[in-house]
Order: structure tokens, then sequence, then C-alpha cells
């Protein structure tokens, strides 16, 4: 008699965006998904989120974004302006992301992502369990992991993943003396505008004669709006400094006169809109960084914010955790199949993402730095260096990152299970010749080239950890 071959069990500690990414990923690997979520209903707070190419493809392949439909939104075009209104930048966005990239770049409201993936995750037949709030991990004593619930429930897996954001119990459980940080005072408020409010103003109107995202830049401070719910809201993101420079790590509730000051020199039209927000709440944009993402014994593994949050200037946290989720899919496939261990499974993930991640998380310091110099020299460089794209010539590199032919492919023409399945060929053939190797070392080469575009002579090399 054929002995039935037991299903992969794995746990996913948190059903954000990037636990459902990963569900639905791990499901179609053939795991047996089980979700816990610590919310009593599941759901998203908050305002707008970019899906950018590199997730697009993933909506897509799983047929998420048929259940979202209407509500991921594709705006026309980029522009990016000087807080006066001046355009300094600008970037073509439809049809040419979809003709460069093969996917588009999509804006949505984050309920509506979160609901789409709830749903396809449960077709895909994940176990979602709300009120699970993840209180011990007991992980060290066997090959499994076993987790406690606050209602006292247990659940034991062959793996356990993280997804449970920058406050993660997990990480914790793992790294105790590892603490999020905010690399400077820059927080954002995040708010929403039905488009109808802006339409009827006559000032404001012009800016919602057609979908675009704007980026109005200025010394310490930044507004990035683009439409989401099939274009009848305009999502803010509003980047600033805390007055006294106090470091944040905490949503904080602000006056609305405070939001209104800090943008009060701004372009009339986008100050209108501002001063139609009624109450925001303050983001921190906290960064994590993590000498390993998994145990020793490779039971448990990191994904998302617990592993690596980041600032939002290259609106790539949310994109990354699901990007971590479609590539660990593609390794446990492989597991499933016989190909590799559970063990090989995480090294490979973590060997290949790690880089990746931190890339972004220097890439996404980097452009917010950009999008809030003072005015001088190095701004002044930055205006130069978008001048070909605003004028419609030939370029091939910007300091607007958004359009700059190098970062849009490196970061939004990334197919993490691409990159996958490259990794487990390398493995597999490295395993063969004994000689796998670890890191690619091709970030930083990157990173310097994209700083070079924008620093002044004599400052290049030097911005890395400098003012955001
Ligand atoms: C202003 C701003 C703008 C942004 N814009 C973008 C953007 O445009 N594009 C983008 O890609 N990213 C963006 N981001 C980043 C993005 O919001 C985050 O990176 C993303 O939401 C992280 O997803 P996650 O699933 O890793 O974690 P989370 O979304 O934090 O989800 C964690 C989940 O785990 C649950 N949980 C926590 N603890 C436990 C526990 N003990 N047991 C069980 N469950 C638990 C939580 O309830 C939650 O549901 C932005 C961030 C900010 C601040």
């Amino acid at each position: 008699m054929v002995k039935e071959k037991k299903p992969l069990r794995i746990g996913l500690c948190g059903a954000g965006i990037g636990g459902l990414a990963a569900a639905i990923a791990l499901q179609r690997a053939g795991a047996q998904v089980t979700v816990l979520e610590a919310a009593p209903e599941l759901g998203e707070i908050g305002a707008g989120i970019q899906m950018t190419p590199n997730v697009s493809r993933l909506l897509i392949q799983w047929g998420v974004a048929d259940v979202i439909g209407d509500n991921l939104v594709e705006f026309e075009e980029l522009n990016m302006r000087k807080m006066d209104g001046t355009k300094v930048g600008y970037t073509k966005m439809m049809p040419d992301m979809r003709r460069d990239l093969g996917f588009p770049w999509w804006v949505v409201h984050r309920a509506h992502l979160h609901e789409g993936l709830v749903k396809v995750a449960e077709k895909e037949g994940a176990r979602l369990l709300i009120n699970s709030r993840v209180t011990s991990i007991s992980y060290q004593s066997s090959p499994h992991v076993t987790v406690t619930t606050s209602s006292g429930a247990t659940h034991t897996f062959e793996l356990l993943i993280g997804s449970d954001g920058v406050n993660s119990i997990v990480r914790r459980t793992l790294f105790p003396y590892v603490k999020p940080t905010p690399p400077t005072s820059n927080c954002a408020y995040r708010a929403i505008v039905p488009y109808e409010q802006v339409r009827q103003d006559p000032v404001a109107r012009e800016l919602a004669e057609k979908l675009t995202m704007e980026v109005w830049m200025s010394e310490g401070s930044y507004i990035i709006t683009y439409p989401i719910s099939k274009g009848k809201d305009l999502n803010l993101v509003l980047a600033h400094h805390v007055p006294d420079n106090r470091l944040v790590d905490q949503v904080e509730d602000v006056s609305i006169e405070e939001l209104r000051e800090t943008y009060k020199d701004y372009d009339l039209r986008i100050k209108t809109v501002v001063d139609m927000i009624e109450s925001v709440q303050r983001w921190p944009l906290l960064v994590t960084s993590l000498p390993s993402w998994s145990s020793a014994s490779k039971n448990i593994v990191l994904i998302g914010d617990a592993a690596h949050s980041m600032t939002n200037h290259m609106a790539q946290g949310a994109a990354t955790s699901m990007e971590d989720g479609a590539f660990l899919g593609r390794c446990i496939s492989s597991v499933i199949s016989g190909h590799i261990t559970l063990a090989d499974a995480v090294s490979i993930y973590e060997t290949e993402r790690m880089p990746k991640a931190h890339f972004k998380q220097q890439l996404s310091f980097l452009n917010g730095a950009i999008w809030q110099l003072p005015d001088g020299p190095a701004q002044e460089a930055r205006d130069a260096a978008m001048k070909p794209e605003l004028e419609r010539r030939l370029f091939l590199r910007s300091s607007n990152l958004y359009g700059d032919p190098k970062t849009v492919l490196g970061v939004y023409g990334y197919d993490a299970g691409r990159h996958a399945d490259e990794a487990i060929f390398q493995f597999l053939r490295g395993r063969r010749r004994g000689d796998w190797r670890v890191g690619r070392g091709i970030e930083k080469e990157t990173y310097d080239d994209v700083m070079g575009l924008f620093m002044p002579e004599g400052r290049k090399g030097g911005a890395r950890g400098g003012e955001d």
C-alpha cells in the first residue's frame, strides 16, 4: 500500500497584505496554510496604496485583480513639481508602463486590496482565523513550531512565517534586541478627499481634470496625490519632519492646524485640497534591520514589515511583502516536489531576498531625500537631471526614480517568481558542484549609480545616512 504523503503545514502569524499574499502563493504551491490574525475582523485601515508593476503582475497572476476590478485605478501620468507648482519632471504612465514592463502601475484603496486578497486566499483553501493573536511561540525543542494564541488555542506547523508587521512578536521572539527605528524625524500623514469636492472648488479643480499622480516637492516635506476607488477619491500622502525633530515611533493624533501650517506655503491649488482634510494622524516611518530573517533550525521565517520595514518614499513596503510571499511560494513548491528541503527553501529565500529588501530600504530613504531637498545646488542638479523627460527628449537616467529607466527596470520590472526559479536552479546546480554562492553583490553598484545622479560634484557618495 502506498503511504499518503502528509501535507506541509505552514502557519502565518498576521493577515496583513504580506500575510495574505503569502497565503495565496503557498496554498497554490500545495501547502496547507493557516493564517492567525489578532484583529476581531479582517480588513485594513488607512488610505490608498500603490501597486507597482512588480506586484500588479502578482495580482493578475493570482486572480486578485479580477476580484478587485475597477477599484484598481490606472492613471495617465506622473508630474513632479516644486512646491510652487512648477513642473520639473514627468513620467508617462499609461500606456507606457504596461508597454515597457508588461504590467500596469495601479493605485488602490487598501480596503479594496485587502478584501481581494482575502477572497482569493479563501478560494485557494487557506484557513483564516480571526481573534487569534499569537502570544507565545515554542520552536527550539522540536523540529515543529507550536504557537499559542490569546484564547489559549495551540497550533503546530512545520514552518511558521512571521507576517505580523513592524511590531512583530515573531521577530521579537527571534531577535529580542532589535527595535525598528525611524532614521530621521520624517513622518507621513495619510488622507482622502472626494474628487467631487476638488472639482467643485474653482482653484483646486484643475487638479481633477484627469487622473494623474502629482508629487509636490519642498525642503523637508512633500505631498504625493493619486486617485483611488474607481477614480472617485483623491489619496494624499504628506511627508513632513516633526517640528522639534523628534523621532516618532508610534501613530500619533495631530491637530488639523499643525497639518495646515506645514503646507501653507504650497501652491494654492494643492494647499486648497490640503485644507479640505478634516482630520489626520501622523504615521511613523520605521526601518527594521536584521542579521537574519529566520530561526537557526529554519522552522521560522519572517516576511514583510516584520523583516524589513522601510520608509514609504518608493511605495515598496507592501509590495516587498508580496514579493516575499511569491518568492517563498516557489521555494515551498520545490520542497513539496521533493527537490529541496524546507531548510534549503528558507536559506534560498533569505540569501536572495535580504539584499533585495536592503537595497529597497536604501533606495526609499534616498528618494525621500531627493523629494525633500532644500533649494540650492543639489536641488538644481536634481531638477536638471529630470529636464529631458519634461521636454520629452530621450534620456538614459533621471533623478525622478519613478521614471528612471534603470530603477524602473530593477524595482518595478522585478519578477519575484522568476528570481526564485533562477535561484532554485542555481542552488540545485551549485549543490551538484558543491559551490552554491551566497549573495549576488549587484545592489551596491546600483545604489551608488543612482546616488551619483543628483549629488553635486564633490559630495558624491556622501549622502548615505544623510538627512532625509
Ligand atoms: C504613509 C505610508 C504610505 C505607504 N504607501 C505604500 C505604497 O504605496 N505601496 C506599498 O507597497 N507600501 C506602502 N507603505 C508600506 C505598507 O503599508 C507596509 O509595508 C505594509 O502594509 C506591510 O504589510 P505587512 O503585511 O508586512 O504588515 P501589516 O500590514 O502591518 O500586517 C500585519 C498583520 O499582523 C497582525 N498581527 C500583528 N501582531 C499579531 C499577532 N501577535 N498575532 C496575530 N496577528 C498579528 C496585524 O493585526 C496585521 O493584520 C506605506 C506605508 C506608509 C506609512
